[in-house]
């Protein structure tokens, strides 16, 4: 790891490799395997994180939005993109763009097939959603010969796959819920496939699905979380590897007397003689207003040093009262040993949103061997 000269989210390619094979190593050889790299692939890069998910043969990928699914096409992705939340007006890009539509309600179904048959599409994949519980997105069990009867009147499009999404596979709590969703799902499949001359792709599970249900991998599975290296549980975070570590320097230390305040709105009043930093990094960088006022924290040489005060936009300013240091030291946010869970769990969030959160301003760099 090389040592920060400004901020910078620094991306472990070869931690990426890691973590896809220990996820894979969950799976039975047959099942495929999609990568979800959605919001950038959650706040670290996606054209280089599917880039390299492509070179290690991953079968699919997953976004979110039709825009995200455009900038990796354009990037030069040819495997399979599954969008899982189109609109009915990004249809034609979709199309245009060889992505492929979840069709979660008979409007974007009906929409979808109007569009198809007017560019004279044959059997274009789609992907079929159902709402086993989540109350999200998706059709309903009662909305299978609808669909049935919409897919057996037009050759324009094939489901592909069905799929659904799981609301608590991290709670070890609610394993009765979960069971009940993957029974529900089963019996939409055998249903649906019953009452079709072919056979779809069934897939249901999320990362925390993969690591706990092993009974409902289905033909797919769709792993987002643990590919970035997070596992929801202390001993699968033990089992990945962080691919992301955010970086940056102390740019100023300031030495000030006691009941003199730091930053906006004063809202930091030391209590003694302190000493401050003043770190490149603010709220538009993703360090989110919630974690000032001594919520959040940084690591320099090795100590903790709460963020003090208001966080501003372009900066945030800790307290090193107690640390040896000096300006153009490196800071680090998060990495592999002080982790994202932790700095999540100390502000009230969860990795999810820390790593979401950084923004396109903060510069990229890559780890490779
Ligand atoms: C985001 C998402 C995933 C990935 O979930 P992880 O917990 O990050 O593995 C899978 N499926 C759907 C439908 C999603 O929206």
């Amino acid at each position: 790891m090389s040592k920060a000269q400004e901020t910078v989210l620094e991306i472990d390619l070869n931690a990426l490799t890691h973590n896809f094979n220990y996820l894979k190593s969950k799976l039975k050889p047959k099942t495929k395997f999609l990568a979800v790299i959605k919001a950038f692939a959650y706040g670290s890069d996606s054209a280089e994180v599917a880039k390299h998910l492509q070179q290690l043969k991953v079968d699919y990928f997953a976004v979110a939005y039709t825009r995200e699914g455009v900038a990796l096409r354009d990037a030069g992705i040819t495997t399979p993109i599954l969008v899982l939340h189109p609109q009915t007006t990004n249809f034609e890009t979709i199309i245009d763009r060889c992505l492929e539509p979840s069709l979660y309600n008979a409007k974007v179904l009906n929409e979808f097939i109007k569009i198809a048959e007017q560019q004279s599409q044959k059997s274009y994949p789609v992907h079929i959603k159902f709402n086993t519980g989540l109350n999200r997105l998706g059709f309903c069990k009662r909305n299978v010969d609808f669909i049935i009867e919409k897919l057996k009147a037009t050759n324009a499009i094939i489901a592909k796959s069905l799929f659904s999404h799981l609301a608590a596979s991290e709670d070890k709590n609610e394993l009765e819920f979960t069971n009940d969703q993957i029974s529900t799902f089963k019996s939409i499949a055998k249903e649906f496939s019953d009452k079709i001359n072919y056979t779809p792709w069934l897939h249901l599970c999320n990362t925390s699905g993969v690591l706990n249900y092993a009974n409902a991998h289905f033909d797919m599975v769709r792993c987002g979380i643990g590919l970035y290296g997070f596992g929801n549980s202390a001993k699968e975070d033990n089992s990945l590897k962080p691919i992301a570590s955010l970086k940056s320097i102390i740019s100023q230390i300031h030495k000030i007397e006691k009941n003199q305040t730091v930053g906006y709105n004063r809202a930091y009043k030391a209590v003694d003689i302190e000493k401050t930093a003043t770190i490149p990094i603010g709220h538009a960088d993703g360090i989110n207003r919630i974690y000032g006022n001594e919520k959040g924290f940084v690591i320099i040489n090795g100590q903790k040093a709460a963020i003090i005060g208001n966080v501003c936009m372009d900066m945030i300013m800790v307290n090193i009262t107690n640390i040896d240091c000096n300006e153009g030291d490196e800071v680090i946010v998060f990495n592999s040993t002080y982790k994202a869970s932790c700095l999540a769990e100390s502000v009230g969030t969860i990795s999810y949103e820390i790593l979401t959160s950084i923004s396109q301003r903060v510069k990229r760099s890559y780890l490779h061997k």
